[in-house]
């Protein structure tokens, strides 16, 4: 691999702009007085991406405008802003990191200046050469992913949205990554860990889908193990639009591999995709393997980096992983709340909710709020508990998603008109001191 040499850090502290002139951003129009924006370049779930161009100096960029009014940051919160910033401004001096050149707000939107990545998304490459890539191919591009995030981790920051959108191509045919840093605002962390649903559901870590709390680094790894599998595969090893279902899969590993897929890359990838993080590979496993270090390019680009920065100016923060960024404030003040997902297919019959607390327990609490209501409260055999009151039938399941959580059914199986919307809320009002969290309202 063709080794690019980090650059040194510059002395600067990062600003964010604030401005008063127009808000109107889009294709042709010049924003902030510098930069003009040219054609879109893609959009993303809460944001558009413009190709535009620096009126000094006629450099080429792009600019990502997160359309949102920005009146819940106020200004104690700024100085948080900036320091974040500044965390992300670090993380600019790895190869394979898309760099950020600046950032600036106006009253409704905010705009990241970042390095243009020429090469587009790598996943139109993979389509090009028939969906995979050779081993080579693949390890070529894992191993720039691999230490991308293992910098990253280093450095408190966890990326926890790694999916082909992110994985974008410099003109050198190098991987970039974008959107680095989507970590968690500590009033939002519990137990020291993180809870914001983040991330996109085919390629994140179940505990990230089920907002368990969960370790950043080793929800990484989660992606890491199916972004493997789709360049060796050529296709998703959990594929599901039923998210119930999906999870199901991935809590029995089931998933296959081709014929084609070397025994050393499968071993990889099933400890990748453990869904208990605690026996997970971590980022450091990951690469003590002998598939991962088959190639020493790795090697000259970790010695390149460390003869720049030393190892101090990783290390300083790598203590706090949980730490609040720009991102998490887009991310906070636009909602983002993975519970939509869980709708559809579902109606007023159906709810869903996770716990941690275990079967037993939950059983015994639904016979007794059962019996309370005045159900005949049956054990069934398949597993799973039916409540019966007249025609009324509901049934309710339990399944494990991760380790210590659990996701729990309730279902109306028969005479659903005569199941009333406030038997619905009583219920969850009964159950609610159980909930992780509510994946349908039957409100
Ligand atoms: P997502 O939420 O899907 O990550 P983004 O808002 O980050 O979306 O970006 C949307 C799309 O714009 C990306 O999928 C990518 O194709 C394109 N894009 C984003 N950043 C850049 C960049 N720096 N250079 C070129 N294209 C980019
Ligand atoms: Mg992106």
């Amino acid at each position: 691999m063709d080794v690019k040499q980090p650059q040194p850090p510059p002395p600067s502290s990062v600003k964010i702009k604030r401005t008063t002139s127009s808000d109107n951003a889009g294709s042709g129009s010049i924003i902030l007085n510098k930069y003009q924006l040219t054609r879109l370049l893609g959009r993303g779930s809460f944001a558009k991406v413009y190709h535009a161009r620096c009126l000094d100096d006629n450099k080429e960029f792009a600019v990502k405008v997160i359309n949102k009014t920005i009146t819940t940051i106020d200004a104690s919160m700024e100085p948080r802003i900036i320091r974040e910033v500044s965390a992300m401004k670090r993380l600019n001096h790895h190869p394979n990191i898309l760099k950020l050149h600046e950032v600036m707000a106006t009253k409704t939107k905010i705009y990241f200046v970042m390095e243009l990545a020429h090469g587009g998304e790598l996943f139109t490459k993979l389509n090009r050469r028939g969906g995979r890539f050779s081993e080579s191919t693949a390890r070529f591009y894992f191993h720039q992913l691999v230490s991308a995030l293992h910098f990253c981790h280093q450095n408190g920051v966890a990326h926890r949205d790694i999916k082909p959108q992110n994985m974008l191509l410099d003109k050198d045919g190098h991987l970039k990554i974008s959107d680095f840093g989507l970590s968690a605002l500590p009033e939002q962390l519990q137990n020291g860990l993180l809870h914001t649903a983040c991330g996109t559901p085919a390629y994140s870590a179940p505990e990230v889908v089920y907002r368990k709390g969960y370790n950043g680094a080793k929800a990484d790894a989660w992606s890491c193990g199916v972004i493997l599998y789709v360049f060796l595969a050529g296709s998703l090893p959990f594929d599901d639009s039923n998210l119930p279902n999906m999870y199901k899969a991935i809590h029995r590993r089931e998933f296959q591999f081709p014929d084609w897929v070397s025994k050393p890359a499968r071993r990889i990838i099933n400890r990748l995709l453990d869904p208990n993080p605690d026996t997970r590979y971590s980022i450091e496993e990951l690469m003590n393997t002998t598939w991962f270090k088959k190639s020493s390019s790795m090697k000259q680009e970790e010695q390149s980096r460390k003869k720049f920065f030393g190892e101090g100016i990783l290390e300083k923060e790598s203590k706090h992983m949980e730490r609040m960024n720009a991102f998490d404030i887009i991310s906070m003040s636009s909602g983002l709340d993975l519970s939509g997902l869980f709708e559809a297919g579902l109606n007023k019959k159906e709810m869903r909710f996770t716990t941690n607390v275990e079967v037993m327990k939950v059983e015994e609490k639904v016979m007794k709020i059962g019996k309370d209501e005045g159900y005949r409260v049956e054990r069934r055999k398949k597993g799973g508990i039916g409540l019966v009151k007249g025609r009324v039938v509901l049934l309710m399941e339990i399944l494990e998603v991760a380790k210590e959580l659990w996701l729990v059914e309730f279902k109306v199986v028969n005479g659903g008109s005569e199941f009333e919307d406030c038997q619905w809320k009583e219920l969850k009002s009964r159950l609610k001191d159980i909930v992780v969290s509510w994946y349908n309202d039957v409100s």
